[in-house]
């Protein structure tokens, strides 16, 4: 949801600014710049980098063609293109796939290997549920060498691929150098998947997974570690020092009132635990079930795992898409009197499951606070929704679907008496997708799964 400015090249730009002012030569090298990255975006890799290098020499005095001759070199950000756009950055986890160790003529391998990651997450469980909550991006880049660095020798890639880990023949990449990438692209919530050509296995944190090889079912649990700081499961690898913490998954204590999933113990959410044996270690670290997660070696996320990947998604996605007619917050831009009004949103859709949504009338006297979150960079901030007078948030009226996630509503004034009133509209995601016993999140404590729009409307006197 992050929308990034193209910050990191201001100073450049800043800096180049009197050679930028060449007039039309400049703008002819501007316009070819943008046929480059179109040929990017395209997946035309071959073509766009003979047009750099085309640019680089013909017009080497303008900020454009200096910028293409850093995009020929070897080791090099060549640009970037849409996998499967869902919808705008501005409402989705952006999940950007980038590669390391592929030279320019491996860029379809990469953007094959790419493409079968946003297949993983489709056909995955949980993350297929909600992957229209996801758009995929591919950042093309070009490395020199092929294989990562470790045992020895040092190998010149985009992302700095290096043996990492305890296990043999993990990967990691350069956090640092990850993130700059990300830092090209107009939009991006500092999510990044890397694909590292020669390696296998992999690691993630802090928003950064790495992979090696073709994308599997290692993606998900590197996924896991980037998106959501979820911990391994596994008792194996124990190469983990210093004293166990509680994180989500994993727990320092075996207190089934004190373990951090607490509240699905005492929801009696079926197998729910504390199980000896985690975050690399035998001993001092319990996990929420006997096994299978796929922070251990499974395939699918436990109840646990799968509650914080569901929160971390609702962060950045509103489940309320769009609205219409714009909203009032203000009491004194109210909608002016007519016999009728007509609100619409349009709803957020999972795979199997809808959003629940309610349209209420209140009388001025009890209106509430809207809350505001529909542009935050982590809806976290918002905190809960207010209560409805009466407690009434599960009952008003249900509005009327009208496909692809609209909602309709139409108020009468007929019936209501001169005044003003507050129409709020309140939509709920249940966690509950097709067959599913036990919702997918017991404690939602930041009302994260519902969101709301509010408008005031006046009747006039008759
Ligand atoms: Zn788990």
């Amino acid at each position: 949801m992050f929308i990034r400015s193209l910050l990191p090249w201001l100073p450049c730009l800043f800096l180049l600014a009197p050679m930028a002012a060449q007039g039309p030569e400049n703008k002819k090298a501007e316009g070819e710049f943008q046929r480059a990255e179109k040929a990017v975006a395209d997946a035309r890799y071959t073509a766009a980098f003979s047009l750099y290098k085309q640019l680089a020499s013909r017009y080497p005095n303008t900020v454009w063609g200096k910028m293409a001759a850093l995009r020929t070199q070897p080791t090099a950000y060549l640009g970037w293109g849409d996998l499967q756009r869902h919808g705008a950055s501005n409402n989705r986890v952006d999940v950007v796939l980038m590669g390391d160790g592929f030279a320019l003529d491996d860029q379809n391998e990469f953007e094959d290997i790419a493409r079968s990651a946003v297949d993983v997450f489709k056909n995955h469980k949980l993350l297929g549920e909600y992957f229209s909550y996801h758009n995929f991006v591919r950042i093309n880049l070009t490395s020199k060498d092929q294989g990562v660095t470790g045992y020895g020798r040092t190998k010149e890639t985009a992302l700095g691929g290096h043996v990492a880990g305890d296990v043999q023949g993990q990967v990691g990449i350069d956090h640092g150098k990850a993130v700059q990438m990300l830092e090209m692209l107009p939009e991006q919530d500092g999510y990044a998947i890397a694909i590292v050509k020669a390696g296998s296995m992999g690691t993630g944190g802090g928003g950064i997974a790495a992979i090696g090889g073709r994308a599997d079912d290692t993606l998900v649990h590197e996924w896991g570690h980037a998106f959501a700081n979820l911990s391994d499961e596994y008792s194996t690898f124990t190469g983990h020092r210093g004293s166990p913490r509680s994180t989500i998954n994993v727990s320092a204590t075996e207190d089934l009132k004190q373990v951090p999933w607490k509240h699905f113990v005492a929801a009696g959410i079926p197998g729910i635990g504390a199980y000896r044996g985690a975050d690399g270690r035998i001993k001092g670290a319990w996990k929420p079930t006997s096994g299978g997660c796929t922070m251990e070696d499974g395939v699918q996320f436990c109840p646990v795992c799968r509650e914080a990947i569901v929160h971390n998604i609702y962060r950045r996605v509103d489940p309320i898409e769009a609205h219409s007619p714009p909203t009032r917050r203000d009491q004194a831009a109210a909608l002016a009197s007519a016999e009728a009004f007509q609100f619409e949103v349009t709803c957020m859709q999972p795979k199997t499951h809808a959003l629940d949504v309610r349209w209420h009338v209140l009388p001025e006297g009890q209106a509430i606070k809207p809350a505001d979150d529909s542009r935050l960079p982590d809806r976290g901030r918002r905190g809960k929704l207010q209560m409805l007078p009466g407690k009434e948030d599960s009952k008003g009226d249900n509005g009327v679907p009208i496909g692809n996630g609209r909602n309709k509503f139409r108020l009468t004034t007929r019936d209501l008496a001169p005044g003003r009133y507050q129409v709020v509209c309140r939509v709920r995601d249940d966690g509950k997708p097709a067959g599913q016993q036990w919702p997918w999140v017991v404690l939602d404590d930041g009302d994260l799964l519902q969101s709301e729009r509010v408008w005031w409307v006046t009747v006039a006197p008759r």
